[in-house]
């Protein structure tokens, strides 16, 4: 027993955060430094059974840096590592992390693995940090398997005590440790003094699964926020802007917008163009129900999409990767209207 778990492999892939940073003394600002200052907090780390690797980012980012050539370099790293290591765990600023989550969840088609994105609200060397509590059980379920078989194999976040699907999570908060949630899907795993898998909630692991990564996005898409006032002029602007192909629009309540006929006329120049509008609610948990009101009615007729419960997370990064793989719209279309990744409900 003891030498079957010593033979689990975790590769830790670091790419800053605040989990790893310190204030820089010129300007007091955080900055992200090396693995090396985290694994120095971290002296638990050499008690794990596992195999423990870890490779980090040069440099290390504050992920409001991180962008569609990082997912790729994420993607990469996995990749290349996936025969080698047992689960994966990603150390990641909170700001973006659900972006980078979603992301990372298309891209990593047929994924067979666990790959469990953390990082803390506290840098790791202060003393009322979270990001050790985080780190350790992140690793702990990057390495979970019940008879070899692994016990979560999906993107997830963890964070704060609950486990949540990548895609279905978005940051709520920027003061509490309970910075996530997962409005419109349940916990894959809640912790206290055990880890409690939900595994109703998790996708089954399939061993003849190959993974196939797709490293193509396409960011000529826009969200535009709905508000009570918005004028034409903006809308206009944002439908004709150069190169845009996809529009999400956080509209009101289950999906609804105002029924100016401006405003369907600059949506539906757009589609006829050759542009997709996806339609995902600006509430924080609940689907957008095309046709319910008469405010959403015009706009399904118009050849609007429906974004369901799509977070706005994995809408635009659902929409980034749909362009980036299909040339046809058709093609674009049906993959919004399918779940890819467990990240949109039909019910
Ligand atoms: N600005 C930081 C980042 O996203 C915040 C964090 O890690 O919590 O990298």
């Amino acid at each position: 027993m003891k030498n079957k778990k010593k033979e689990i492999s975790v590769l830790i892939i670091y790419t800053g955060g605040t989990i790893g940073m310190v204030h820089n003394p010129e300007t007091g600002s955080l900055v992200p430094i090396d693995f090396r200052y985290i694994s120095d907090h971290v002296p638990e780390l050499k008690k794990f059974g596992y195999d423990l690797h870890s490779v980090s980012f040069d440099p290390v980012k504050d992920s409001s840096n991180i962008d569609p050539a990082v997912w790729i370099k994420m993607a990469d790293i996995i990749d290349e590592n996936y025969d080698n290591f047992d689960g994966f765990v990603v150390l990641h600023g909170t700001d973006t992390m659900a972006y980078s989550a979603s992301a990372l969840s298309f891209m990593l088609e047929n994924l067979n693995k666990p790959v469990i994105l953390t990082g803390s609200q506290l840098p790791i060397g202060l003393l009322r940090t979270d990001g050790k509590e985080n780190l350790i059980t992140a690793i702990e379920i990057a390495a979970a398997n019940e008879n070899g078989v692994p016990s979560v194999p999906e993107v997830c976040i963890y964070f704060d005590n609950k486990l949540t699907r990548g895609n279905r999570t978005t940051k709520l908060s920027a003061e509490h440790f309970d910075a996530f949630s997962s409005p419109n899907y349940s916990y894959l795993a809640e912790v206290g003094l055990h880890i409690k898998y939900n595994r109703n909630q998790i996708t089954p692991a399939q061993r003849n699964r190959k993974l196939t990564v797709h490293k193509v996005f396409n960011t000529n898409v826009a969200i535009l926020k709905l508000f009570p006032g918005i004028t034409r002029n903006l809308v206009h602007a944002i439908v004709n802007t150069n190169g845009l192909k996809g529009l999400i629009i956080e509209t009101f309540g289950s999906g609804n917008a105002p029924t100016y006929d401006w405003f369907l006329e600059e949506l539906l120049g757009f589609i006829s163009k050759g542009g997709i509008v996806l339609n995902v609610t600006q509430c924080h948990g609940g689907s957008v129900e095309m046709g319910l009101y008469e405010t959403s009615r015009q706009m399904l007729s118009a050849g609007v999409v429906s974004g369901r419960d799509l977070t706005s997370e994995a809408s635009v990064t659902k929409l980034m990767h749909l362009l980036g793989r299909y040339t046809l719209r058709e093609e674009v279309i049906k993959g919004l209207n399918r779940s890819l990744a467990g990240e949109i409900s039909f019910s």
